[in-house]
């Protein structure tokens, strides 16, 4: 069993040297980059793409906007975030060098599940284990509760950015819930997964169980149905997987009243992940504003306070028997069950 924890480094501010001047100039080069390639596949590659197998012709349409939503994530996001904080604590202390040079069995872990997530193993995974329920599909229920009632909410009125700050809190509101709900006893073993890291890197963000279905109920639906247009919600995911990368950070931050008042800082998350769950874990919004409202807001997090869980866990590259067994758990109440005879034997 494995309790411990690594605190954060000191990250007290260091005076901008040329180290820094080469990750700013690195990361302007690579967004260069990144434009021009961008640019160049979307005039050379047609929107619709026709090719013929064992005499079969298949057509793949809407080609760019494919190729942009797969290639956001690993070629802009996750680079930006490990970029931000490597400028911020510097490269000894950061996750890009620590993914590639020093993994600790919990960061092979991240990795593996952020492989897997971006190869959709994972969500084929997770069709099976949520017997089919992530296929659920939120526009289909909007149509039918527009065709039996009339109702509809229609943002479209509004300008982009004003859409884009609403849909974002209404974003973070069925996030919350759904995180408190991850948090009751009988959601515990699939949402353990994620705390089970015992140190922060930015792809512990990527380290989620693929049958945590709360999601798709508490989240994707009721944000269907409240009419979040399609190119509006690939904005708040844009922004909410920028956030959920940098929460997981090396930066010991509460990044002042931002973190008090906007957006989740790694400080506040990193209290959220606390081991010692003597007392109830708060910090479930990533927007504080919901810890705030409804009883959740503690304060922050000391960059040394130990993280993890209590149970068990392998760790590693190999992440199949951790993750059935967190699966079986949830299935069997084991966790539930477990909880209950200690209340018994306390009483
Ligand atoms: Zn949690
Ligand atoms: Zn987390």
């Amino acid at each position: 069993m494995s309790l411990t924890s690594t605190a954060l480094p000191d990250t007290a501010p260091r005076p901008f040297g040329l180290d820094r001047l080469m990750i700013v100039l690195g990361l302007f080069a690579y967004a260069g980059l990144l434009g021009i390639a961008w640019w160049g596949l979307s005039r050379l590659l047609p929107d619709q793409l026709t090719f013929q197998v064992f005499g079969r012709t298949i057509s793949v349409g809407h080609v760019h906007d494919r190729l942009l939503g797969e290639a956001m994530l690993l070629l802009a996001i996750l680079p930006f975030a490990l970029w931000l904080e490597c400028l911020v604590v510097g490269w000894a202390q950061s996750s890009a060098r620590r993914m590639l040079f020093a993994p600790t069995r919990s960061i092979r872990t991240d990795m593996a599940l952020l492989v897997l997530a971006q190869g959709h193993v994972l969500d084929l995974a997770g069709r099976v284990m949520m017997l089919g329920a992530s296929m659920l599909s939120g526009g289909w229920m909007r149509d039918r509760i527009v065709a039996a009632t009339g109702f509809a909410v229609d943002p479209s009125g509004l300008p982009l950015p004003v859409q884009i700050v609403i849909y974002f809190y209404v974003y973070t509101f069925f996030d919350y819930w759904t995180h408190r709900l991850d948090h009751s006893r009988w959601f515990w073993p699939l949402h353990r997964y994620h705390h089970s890291a015992e140190d922060f890197c930015v792809a512990t963000s990527a380290r989620q169980h693929p049958a945590a279905f709360t999601v798709i109920f508490m989240i994707n639906l009721p944000l269907a149905i409240l009419g979040a247009p399609p190119a509006v919600m690939i904005y708040v995911n844009v922004i909410a997987t920028t956030v959920g990368f940098l929460i997981h950070s090396q930066m010991a931050s509460d990044w002042g009243w931002v973190g008090r008042w906007i957006i989740q800082s790694p400080l506040h998350h990193r209290l959220h992940h606390k081991l010692d769950m003597t007392e109830p874990t708060g910090h479930f919004a990533m927007a504080p504003i919901w810890d705030r409202l409804f009883g959740t807001w503690r304060g922050t997090a000391d960059p040394s306070l130990a993280i993890g869980v209590d149970t068990p866990y392998r760790h590693g590259f190999w992440v199949a028997p951790d993750l059935a067994r967190d699966y079986w758990h949830f299935w069997t109440g084991h966790h539930a069950r477990r909880l209950a005879r200690e209340e018994a034997a306390r009483s």
